[in-house]
Protein backbone atom coordinates (compact mmCIF):
# COMPACT_ATOMS: atom_id res chain seq x y z
CA UNK A 1 0.00 0.00 0.00
CA UNK A 2 1.61 3.29 0.56
CA UNK A 3 -1.06 5.39 -0.74
CA UNK A 4 -3.07 8.28 0.70
CA UNK A 5 -5.04 6.29 3.63
CA UNK A 6 -3.96 8.30 6.34
CA UNK A 7 -6.86 9.32 9.07
CA UNK A 8 -7.55 12.45 10.09
CA UNK A 9 -6.55 11.60 13.60
CA UNK A 10 -4.86 8.58 15.19
CA UNK A 11 -6.69 6.17 16.64
CA UNK A 12 -5.09 4.15 19.76
CA UNK A 13 -4.08 0.82 18.58
CA UNK A 14 -6.33 -2.18 19.43
CA UNK A 15 -4.34 -4.76 21.38
CA UNK A 16 -7.10 -7.14 21.13
CA UNK A 17 -5.67 -10.47 19.53
CA UNK A 18 -6.89 -11.28 16.06
CA UNK A 19 -8.81 -14.31 16.45
CA UNK A 20 -8.11 -17.40 13.53
CA UNK A 21 -10.22 -17.16 10.78
CA UNK A 22 -11.74 -19.70 9.57
CA UNK A 23 -11.10 -21.05 6.17
CA UNK A 24 -12.50 -24.05 4.06
CA UNK A 25 -9.55 -27.11 3.15
CA UNK A 26 -9.17 -25.60 -0.72
CA UNK A 27 -9.68 -21.77 -2.08
CA UNK A 28 -10.41 -20.93 -5.09
CA UNK A 29 -8.05 -22.17 -7.15
CA UNK A 30 -8.92 -25.73 -6.21
CA UNK A 31 -5.16 -25.44 -3.60
CA UNK A 32 -5.25 -26.28 -0.28
CA UNK A 33 -5.22 -23.12 2.33
CA UNK A 34 -2.91 -22.88 4.91
CA UNK A 35 -0.03 -20.69 5.83
CA UNK A 36 3.65 -21.77 3.99
CA UNK A 37 5.29 -21.12 6.57
CA UNK A 38 5.39 -22.37 10.58
CA UNK A 39 6.24 -18.23 10.88
CA UNK A 40 3.16 -16.79 9.52
CA UNK A 41 -0.56 -17.49 11.27
CA UNK A 42 -3.28 -18.02 8.16
CA UNK A 43 -5.61 -15.18 8.10
CA UNK A 44 -7.07 -15.85 4.37
CA UNK A 45 -7.76 -13.08 1.71
CA UNK A 46 -10.42 -13.22 -0.86
CA UNK A 47 -8.06 -10.83 -2.96
CA UNK A 48 -5.94 -12.98 -5.34
CA UNK A 49 -5.91 -14.81 -8.58
CA UNK A 50 -3.40 -17.23 -10.56
CA UNK A 51 -0.26 -15.77 -11.43
CA UNK A 52 0.26 -15.31 -14.88
CA UNK A 53 3.65 -16.72 -17.03
CA UNK A 54 5.47 -19.60 -15.74
CA UNK A 55 4.00 -18.43 -12.67
CA UNK A 56 8.54 -18.44 -11.08
CA UNK A 57 8.56 -16.07 -8.02
CA UNK A 58 11.31 -13.68 -8.62
CA UNK A 59 10.82 -10.67 -6.47
CA UNK A 60 9.99 -10.11 -3.05
CA UNK A 61 8.72 -6.38 -2.66
CA UNK A 62 8.81 -4.93 0.94
CA UNK A 63 5.79 -2.02 1.65
CA UNK A 64 4.20 -0.18 4.72
CA UNK A 65 0.70 0.14 5.26
CA UNK A 66 0.20 3.67 5.94
CA UNK A 67 -2.63 2.14 8.52
CA UNK A 68 -3.21 3.02 12.52
CA UNK A 69 -3.12 -0.61 13.07
CA UNK A 70 -2.48 -4.19 11.81
CA UNK A 71 -6.06 -5.30 12.69
CA UNK A 72 -6.79 -2.21 10.35
CA UNK A 73 -4.82 -3.13 7.20
CA UNK A 74 -5.65 -6.63 8.10
CA UNK A 75 -8.90 -5.68 7.29
CA UNK A 76 -8.59 -3.83 4.49
CA UNK A 77 -6.13 -6.43 2.89
CA UNK A 78 -9.40 -8.65 3.22
CA UNK A 79 -11.93 -6.66 2.11
CA UNK A 80 -13.07 -8.20 -1.30
CA UNK A 81 -14.77 -4.66 -2.23
CA UNK A 82 -11.31 -3.26 -1.92
CA UNK A 83 -9.26 -5.61 -4.28
CA UNK A 84 -6.03 -5.15 -2.79
CA UNK A 85 -4.37 -7.65 -0.30
CA UNK A 86 -0.30 -9.29 0.29
CA UNK A 87 1.46 -12.26 1.11
CA UNK A 88 2.36 -11.36 4.19
CA UNK A 89 1.85 -8.65 6.79
CA UNK A 90 4.61 -8.29 9.82
CA UNK A 91 2.85 -6.18 13.04
CA UNK A 92 4.87 -3.84 14.78
CA UNK A 93 4.92 -6.41 17.78
CA UNK A 94 6.49 -8.75 15.49
CA UNK A 95 3.37 -11.13 14.42
CA UNK A 96 3.07 -12.27 10.94
CA UNK A 97 -0.05 -13.62 8.73
CA UNK A 98 -0.24 -14.82 5.82
CA UNK A 99 -3.54 -13.52 3.46
CA UNK A 100 -2.59 -15.26 0.12
CA UNK A 101 -0.71 -18.46 -0.76
CA UNK A 102 2.79 -17.64 -2.11
CA UNK A 103 2.08 -19.79 -5.07
CA UNK A 104 -0.47 -17.59 -5.68
CA UNK A 105 -0.73 -13.56 -7.84
CA UNK A 106 -1.81 -11.20 -4.67
CA UNK A 107 -2.60 -7.25 -5.47
CA UNK A 108 0.09 -5.77 -3.69
CA UNK A 109 2.26 -3.93 -6.72
CA UNK A 110 0.30 -2.24 -9.11
CA UNK A 111 1.25 -1.07 -12.33
CA UNK A 112 5.18 -0.56 -12.80
CA UNK A 113 8.24 -2.49 -13.61
CA UNK A 114 11.44 -3.96 -11.96
CA UNK A 115 14.55 -5.00 -14.40
CA UNK A 116 12.70 -4.70 -17.34
CA UNK A 117 9.40 -6.79 -16.67
CA UNK A 118 6.04 -5.52 -15.99
CA UNK A 119 3.30 -7.39 -14.28
CA UNK A 120 5.48 -7.38 -11.16
CA UNK A 121 2.28 -9.33 -9.02
CA UNK A 122 2.35 -12.49 -11.33
CA UNK A 123 6.39 -12.56 -10.16
CA UNK A 124 6.69 -11.42 -6.73
CA UNK A 125 5.54 -11.53 -2.97
CA UNK A 126 4.01 -9.33 -1.08
CA UNK A 127 5.05 -8.12 2.45
CA UNK A 128 3.14 -5.54 4.19
CA UNK A 129 4.83 -3.64 7.06
CA UNK A 130 2.16 -2.60 9.51
CA UNK A 131 3.85 1.49 9.60
CA UNK A 132 1.63 4.52 9.40
CA UNK A 133 4.70 5.75 7.22
CA UNK A 134 5.85 8.45 9.32
CA UNK A 135 7.63 6.72 12.85
CA UNK A 136 10.50 4.26 12.20
CA UNK A 137 10.16 0.27 11.90
CA UNK A 138 10.54 -1.43 15.46
CA UNK A 139 13.16 -3.80 16.61
CA UNK A 140 10.66 -6.56 17.01
CA UNK A 141 9.37 -6.14 13.12
CA UNK A 142 12.35 -5.83 11.67
CA UNK A 143 13.76 -9.20 13.32
CA UNK A 144 10.82 -10.72 12.41
CA UNK A 145 11.02 -9.35 8.96
CA UNK A 146 14.24 -10.88 8.70
CA UNK A 147 13.23 -14.31 9.68
CA UNK A 148 10.65 -13.97 7.06
CA UNK A 149 12.85 -13.13 4.28
CA UNK A 150 15.53 -16.19 4.63
CA UNK A 151 12.82 -18.28 4.79
CA UNK A 152 11.01 -17.08 1.60
CA UNK A 153 14.33 -16.60 0.07
CA UNK A 154 15.55 -20.23 1.01
CA UNK A 155 11.98 -21.87 -0.47
CA UNK A 156 12.26 -19.73 -3.37
CA UNK A 157 16.02 -20.19 -4.20
CA UNK A 158 16.67 -15.83 -4.43
CA UNK A 159 19.10 -14.10 -3.67
CA UNK A 160 19.68 -10.55 -2.01
CA UNK A 161 18.64 -8.93 -5.60
CA UNK A 162 15.57 -10.58 -5.11
CA UNK A 163 14.49 -7.91 -2.44
CA UNK A 164 13.30 -4.78 -3.70
CA UNK A 165 11.06 -1.75 -2.18
CA UNK A 166 7.83 -0.84 -3.86
CA UNK A 167 8.95 2.54 -4.21
CA UNK A 168 11.71 1.16 -6.45
CA UNK A 169 9.15 -0.40 -9.03
CA UNK A 170 6.77 1.98 -8.63
CA UNK A 171 8.73 5.64 -8.55
CA UNK A 172 6.36 7.93 -10.32
CA UNK A 173 3.03 6.24 -7.79
CA UNK A 174 4.50 4.74 -4.32
CA UNK A 175 7.17 6.22 -1.83
CA UNK A 176 6.75 3.08 0.47
CA UNK A 177 8.99 1.21 2.89
CA UNK A 178 9.83 4.76 2.93
CA UNK A 179 13.26 6.54 4.24
CA UNK A 180 13.26 5.17 7.32
CA UNK A 181 13.60 1.71 6.58
CA UNK A 182 16.71 0.15 6.74
CA UNK A 183 17.97 -1.30 3.63
CA UNK A 184 21.70 -1.75 5.01
CA UNK A 185 20.47 -3.66 7.55
CA UNK A 186 19.46 -6.14 5.60
CA UNK A 187 22.02 -5.51 3.39
CA UNK A 188 24.83 -6.45 5.88
CA UNK A 189 22.73 -10.04 6.60
CA UNK A 190 22.69 -10.75 2.55
CA UNK A 191 18.54 -10.15 2.35
CA UNK A 192 19.13 -6.68 0.21
CA UNK A 193 22.07 -5.55 -2.01
CA UNK A 194 24.29 -2.88 -0.96
CA UNK A 195 26.48 -0.71 -3.03
CA UNK A 196 30.68 -0.71 -2.44
CA UNK A 197 31.85 2.32 -0.45
CA UNK A 198 31.38 5.22 -3.02
CA UNK A 199 34.90 6.24 -3.78
CA UNK A 200 35.21 9.82 -3.51
CA UNK A 201 33.92 11.13 -6.87
CA UNK A 202 36.42 12.59 -9.16
CA UNK A 203 34.83 15.63 -10.24
CA UNK A 204 31.95 12.85 -11.98
CA UNK A 205 30.38 15.14 -14.44
CA UNK A 206 26.72 15.58 -13.39
CA UNK A 207 24.96 13.87 -16.49
CA UNK A 208 21.13 13.64 -15.70
CA UNK A 209 21.14 11.04 -18.86
CA UNK A 210 23.76 8.75 -17.82
CA UNK A 211 22.45 8.71 -14.23
CA UNK A 212 18.89 7.19 -15.26
CA UNK A 213 20.68 4.70 -17.02
CA UNK A 214 22.59 3.43 -14.63
CA UNK A 215 19.45 2.89 -12.51
CA UNK A 216 18.17 1.46 -15.53
CA UNK A 217 20.96 -0.68 -15.19
CA UNK A 218 19.85 -1.75 -11.48
CA UNK A 219 16.31 -2.29 -12.51
CA UNK A 220 14.28 0.48 -12.34
CA UNK A 221 11.43 1.44 -15.00
CA UNK A 222 11.67 4.12 -17.24
CA UNK A 223 10.83 7.67 -15.53
CA UNK A 224 12.41 11.09 -15.29
CA UNK A 225 15.81 11.72 -13.96
CA UNK A 226 14.37 13.15 -10.63
CA UNK A 227 12.16 10.73 -9.88
CA UNK A 228 14.49 8.10 -10.29
CA UNK A 229 17.05 10.43 -8.17
CA UNK A 230 14.19 10.72 -5.51
CA UNK A 231 13.80 6.63 -5.75
CA UNK A 232 17.23 6.03 -5.21
CA UNK A 233 17.98 8.18 -2.39
CA UNK A 234 14.54 6.77 -0.35
CA UNK A 235 16.94 3.51 -0.43
CA UNK A 236 20.30 4.28 -0.20
CA UNK A 237 21.04 7.61 0.61
CA UNK A 238 17.88 8.96 3.02
CA UNK A 239 19.45 11.69 4.16
CA UNK A 240 20.18 13.34 0.93
CA UNK A 241 18.20 16.15 -0.66
CA UNK A 242 18.16 18.27 -3.42
CA UNK A 243 19.83 18.44 -7.04
CA UNK A 244 21.85 15.68 -8.54
CA UNK A 245 25.40 15.60 -7.23
CA UNK A 246 28.77 13.81 -7.96
CA UNK A 247 27.78 11.67 -5.14
CA UNK A 248 24.78 10.28 -6.72
CA UNK A 249 26.48 10.19 -9.80
CA UNK A 250 28.63 7.38 -8.24
CA UNK A 251 25.92 5.80 -6.15
CA UNK A 252 24.57 5.02 -9.68
CA UNK A 253 27.37 4.15 -11.39
CA UNK A 254 28.06 1.56 -8.53
CA UNK A 255 24.74 0.47 -8.52
CA UNK A 256 24.79 -0.12 -11.90
CA UNK A 257 27.95 -2.35 -11.31
CA UNK A 258 26.15 -4.30 -8.94
CA UNK A 259 23.69 -5.64 -11.25
CA UNK A 260 26.56 -7.02 -13.51
CA UNK A 261 28.59 -8.23 -10.44
CA UNK A 262 26.70 -8.76 -7.53
CA UNK A 263 29.73 -9.60 -5.42
CA UNK A 264 30.79 -6.23 -6.11
CA UNK A 265 28.91 -5.15 -3.19
CA UNK A 266 29.61 -4.45 0.37
CA UNK A 267 28.21 -5.15 3.61
ZN1 LIG B 1 3.13 -0.40 -1.21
Amino acid sequence: MGMAMFAAGIRPRSAAPVPAKPAPPENAQGRANGPDTALAQWYPSPSFGPRRGDGKISVIVIHYTAMDSAEAALERLCDPAVEVSAHYLIGSDGRIWQMVRDQERAWHAGLGEWAGEGDVNSRSIGIELDNRGDHPFSAAQMDRLEALLRDLMARHDLGPSAVIGHSDMAPERKCDPGRRFDWARLARQGLALWPAPISPPEAAAIDPELFAANLRAFGYPKAPPEILLDAMRQRFRPWASGPLTPKDMALARALAQLAVDPDAQSA
